[in-house]
């Protein structure tokens, strides 16, 4: 008998066909089973989503029969996508405003798609290996310390999602790990997915996970899920994880989308992470995606921090007389396991500093004593480059792009002006472009420039072997090279590098054993930015940087660690709260102003992007949608907004403009762009709006 059998396949985004498209085939295939279907002249990939329904046999009677086209083929020896897989894919696709073709597939690894039936049937001839054994000492673990016990029991007897609020150092990871191991211990078949902000910049989690499993659970135990694996590997890890070979799935953002048919137990580390929101296409946030996955296939959920997001820390509240607690619930660490203390943290007040002053001169000679000790530096600066503009003393001429409304930055190691929005990168002229003067001269200071000025500040200091100090830069231009970071992370560890300077990159989850002393440089700017986010991002940056300082409790110290930061603004309450290291009143604070003026997470918001030639064109676009959905957003108690250009107005000669939807309601917000979006199909259909190049919705973006 014949079968109707709805498939889903990747259309591209606004492209009308939004749901599954109906094929016809002779087995009721069951749902979840990966196939492939003719579409136009083409073959795609699909997932079959639904039951199949019988096909009745043509009757004559009947008003002419649909022409069904029939399925291609199946991808033979898969077990079908578990239900739950395709309910995930089926709420991001409908909280973020896109089809469910499109997650479902950019969810499956290319090579499903791309190889052919042959190739298939080669790949899954391919013998899998016997169990690699592996090759390492049995773990040596821990006891844990008191606090680890108790958030260890309460991870055990409550149902989550949990906040793990852990300082740096506290041992967060012993506890993911800990949990890890009572899950597998009750039910050896069950999976563990660990998701990271960025796999490269941790290694050492990695190590730490195979160090402690793969001695009794096999090599493969283990697998990772990130955008720099081969297309070949990317198939093979997932294949492990489908199968439920792989205990453990360790990922960026995208594994959590990974099929585990046996997923116990997700653990989301620096849960704060702006890299958990997927930036293009679905723009989905893979943490709170996680605390949903956890709640449909009943894994717990451990959401670890320092510096949680607000968000996070809000929904994580305890009751109060007025109020019931939030919906997570919230495990506390307050102490560094040993006796490493946190730095203490040291403010200079730039504005009683020379004019131009870079290093304190008090900053300066922290630094010398302690590379002479022996010790080691990070210093702190999120600007890369030589010098964020070039500037002509005699006419003003600055090194804009042309192609974008920025300044192009003055790289000097290969004497490169590059715009660091849309990649135009030329020499640097000789003269200025405009007057010819000669004397053009670079405004403002980034990472290069500081690495080689502190060459020359610390030039007569040795280490303690009389050698002359080394200094390093860490940032994305050092590291553009395939495994360079991890070759310059590596001499860090190694101790090779005295003083390493860096952008927010060398902050993240490293453990350099003998930093005990970090410098924030300048951190001003994100003070008074016009992002309401800034502070917070600014605050968990550079408490991050803090916990890099004093992780060996075995080294002893001459004098304690330190945390120096220079600021204009030595007395704003984010740095007082950084000084006691008080994540706590710092977040007490954002959050008494964000309800004031009613901002996440005490409203919902989404964000409206056009792209087009003109400025005027995208925003014309918005402001028609807007109109357009005026009624309805009365109705629902939704705010629109007028379309505004974006901070960067113009990238790559396309000019960007953006409209804000807000909303005291998640349930309103999600209402109104489901009912919204097909307005706004209809409207870019119009003629007047043929300009526009494009526009996507950010379901609660990060930033503004
Ligand atoms: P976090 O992830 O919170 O920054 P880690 O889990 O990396 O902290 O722990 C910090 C350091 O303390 C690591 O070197 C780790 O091996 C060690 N550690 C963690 N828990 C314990 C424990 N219970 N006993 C001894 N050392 C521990
Ligand atoms: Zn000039
Ligand atoms: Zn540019």
């Amino acid at each position: 008998m014949s079968h109707q059998i709805s498939v889903m396949v990747h259309t591209p985004a606004h492209s009308g066909i939004g749901g599954a498209l109906t094929y016809e085939s002779d087995t009721a295939h069951a749902p979840g089973t990966l196939v492939r279907v003719p579409l136009g002249s083409r073959e795609l990939l699909g997932v079959v989503w639904d039951e199949a329904t019988p096909l009745a046999k043509t009757d004559e009677s009947s008003a002419a029969p649909m022409q069904l086209r029939a399925i291609a083929s199946v991808l033979e020896g898969l077990t079908p996508l578990s239900a739950h897989w395709r309910q995930l894919v089926q709420f991001a696709a409908h909280y973020y405003q896109r089809s469910a073709g499109e997650v479902a597939l950019a969810a499956l690894p290319s090579q499903l798609r791309d190889l052919s039936t042959e190739q298939w049937a080669r790949r899954l001839k391919r013998k899998p290996k016997t169990a690699a054994a592996f090759e390492g000492a049995a773990p040596t673990i821990p006891t844990p310390t008191d606090e680890q016990a108790q958030v260890l029991a309460d991870i055990a007897a409550n149902k989550g999602p949990f906040l793990l609020f852990g300082n740096t150092g506290s041992g967060k990871t012993e506890v993911y790990l800990r949990a890890a191991q009572a899950v597998l211990a009750h039910n050896p078949q069950a999976q563990i997915l660990v998701m990271v902000p960025e796999i490269n910049l941790t290694p050492q989690l990695e190590e730490r996970f195979r160090a402690r499993f793969c001695p009794q659970w096999g090599a493969d135990c283990l697998v990772s899920m990130h955008s720099s694996l081969t297309p070949a590997q990317r198939l093979k890890n997932w294949l492990a994880a489908h199968s439920g070979e792989a205990r453990i799935v360790l990922g960026t953002r995208m594994a959590v989308f990974a099929s585990m048919p046996h997923l116990q137990l997700i653990v989301v580390d620096e849960e704060h992470d702006p890299s958990y929101k997927q930036q293009e296409g679905a723009r989905y946030s893979a943490r709170d995606l996680a605390v949903y996955r956890g709640q449909l296939e009943g894994a717990k959920v451990i959401l670890g921090s320092a510096t949680p997001s607000l968000e996070s820390w809000h929904h994580s509240r305890p009751a109060t007389d007025a109020e019931p607690a939030g919906r997570y619930m919230r495990l506390a660490m307050p102490s560094r396991v040993g006796q490493g203390a946190l730095p203490l943290v040291r403010r200079v007040d730039m504005n009683r500093q020379p004019y131009k002053t870079v290093f304190s001169n008090h900053l300066l000679d922290a630094m010398r004593e302690r590379v002479t000790r022996g010790e080691q530096i990070l210093v702190l600066l999120n600007r890369r480059g030589y010098a964020p503009v070039l500037n002509c003393n005699d006419c003003g001429w600055k090194s804009e792009c042309p192609h974008c409304s920025a300044y192009r930055v003055f790289h000097k190691l290969d004497r490169t002006l590059r715009c660091h929005h849309c990649g135009f990168t030329q020499p640097v002229p000789r003269a200025c472009p405009s007057c010819g003067n000669l004397d053009i001269s670079p405004l403002g200071r980034g990472t290069e420039q500081l690495e080689e000025h502190l060459a020359e500040l610390l030039a007569d200091v040795r280490r303690p072997d009389g050698e002359p100090i080394r200094i390093a830069r860490i940032d994305a231009d050092s590291t553009r090279l395939k495994g360079e970071l991890e070759r310059q992370l590596a001499e860090v560890h190694a101790g090779a590098v005295d003083v390493l300077v860096g952008t927010q990159m060398i902050a993240k989850g490293h453990d350099f054993r003998r930093v005990t002393l970090v410098a924030a440089l300048n951190p001003d700017g994100a003070l008074f930015s016009s992002d309401f986010r800034a502070p917070e991002r600014l605050f968990s940056l550079l408490m991050q940087a803090a916990g890099r300082a004093g992780r060996d409790a075995s080294m002893s110290l001459v004098s304690p660690c330190e945390m120096w930061v220079q600021s204009f603004h030595p007395l704003h309450p984010l740095f007082e709260a950084l000084k006691q290291h008080d994540y706590p009143a710092f977040a007490e604070q954002q959050l008494k102003e964000r309800e004031q003026a009613t901002l996440p997470p005490f409203s919902f918001q989404a964000l409206v992007r056009a792209e087009a030639r003109s400025q005027e064109a995208a925003q014309a676009f918005l402001n028609a949608a807007r109109d357009a959905g005026a009624a309805l957003a009365d109705e629902l108690l939704v705010d629109l907004y007028s379309a505004v250009p974006m901070t960067i107005q113009r990238v790559a000669n396309v000019e960007r403009a953006q409209m804000l939807v807000e909303s005291a309601s998640r349930v309103a917000l999600q209402r109104f762009l489901a009912a919204w979006q097909p307005v706004m199909d209809a409207t870019r259909q119009q003629a007047e709006f043929k300009p526009l190049m494009r526009w996507a919705i950010d379901v609660d973006p990060l930033a503004i």
